[in-house]
């Protein structure tokens, strides 16, 4: 017998990005993006209101990152509680890692690929699992994203993905939203992840990456792509 160590997936739903047939969201027009975020937002109100705790965002593209159709659509998995991932992103000492990590202004120079109104930043992961890795988050501790702070941070995710095609081609990827439970504390974020290797028995065994690219050539190329 395995215990449940995980919460259950009750439901899940796809927003389809765009009538027409688009493969990526580099292809939406920025109305579209507003509404993808917009659907977002409603349905993590709906799922708040039926007495949910967390609904995980995802948007996978290409077979190699795990979609199965090539139209352009997320996937939204809503949670009793929240999932693992999410829940393990303290330091050590359990203060907030994205807090730490963006008050390195240092850092968030060398690294930074773009900004909204000084409040959120789209940078390369100084310690990313893939080439390329990409994270969006708010300088601020904001818990949550619902609303126009969803809709400025996709933007600014797929502002950072449009380079990379150009410099790669459509590479398959996985993007993400992480954020507190409803309610809870947390520091909203956006995962960009191109799936340009594959996690092996290393990374799937230990938890260590190999990422070939430094984030420093990783950011500076984005800029220029
Ligand atoms: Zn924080
Ligand atoms: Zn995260």
């Amino acid at each position: 017998m395995v215990p449940n160590l995980y919460p259950a997936l009750e439901r899940q739903e796809v927003v389809i990005h765009t009538p027409r047939h688009a493969r990526s969201l580099v292809e939406l027009s920025s109305t579209e993006l507003s509404n993808v975020a917009g659907a977002w937002t409603s349905r993590a109100e709906a799922a708040h209101a039926e007495g949910f705790q967390y609904l995980q965002v995802i948007v996978n593209e290409g077979a190699d990152a795990g979609s199965s159709l090539s139209h352009t659509h997320s996937q939204l998995a809503w949670f009793r509680e929240q999932p693992p991932a999410p829940a393990s992103e303290r330091t050590r000492a359990g203060k907030c890692a994205l807090c730490e990590l963006l008050g390195d202004t240092s850092m968030t120079r060398e690294l930074g690929l773009a900004e909204a109104d000084t409040t959120i930043l789209a940078l390369c992961h100084p310690a990313g699992r893939a080439p390329y890795e990409v994270l969006v988050a708010p300088y601020a501790h904001e818990p949550e994203p619902w609303g126009m702070a969803l809709e400025i941070g996709l933007d600014l995710a797929v502002s950072c993905l449009r380079p990379l095609h150009r410099i790669e081609g459509p590479v398959p990827v996985n993007l993400w939203l992480h954020c507190a439970t409803f309610g809870g504390d947390g520091h909203w974020h956006l995962e960009l992840v191109p799936r340009l290797t594959v996690f092996a028995g290393l990374e799937l065994g230990a938890g260590v990456y190999v990422n070939t690219l430094a984030p420093e050539q990783a950011a500076e190329a984005l800029r220029g792509g």
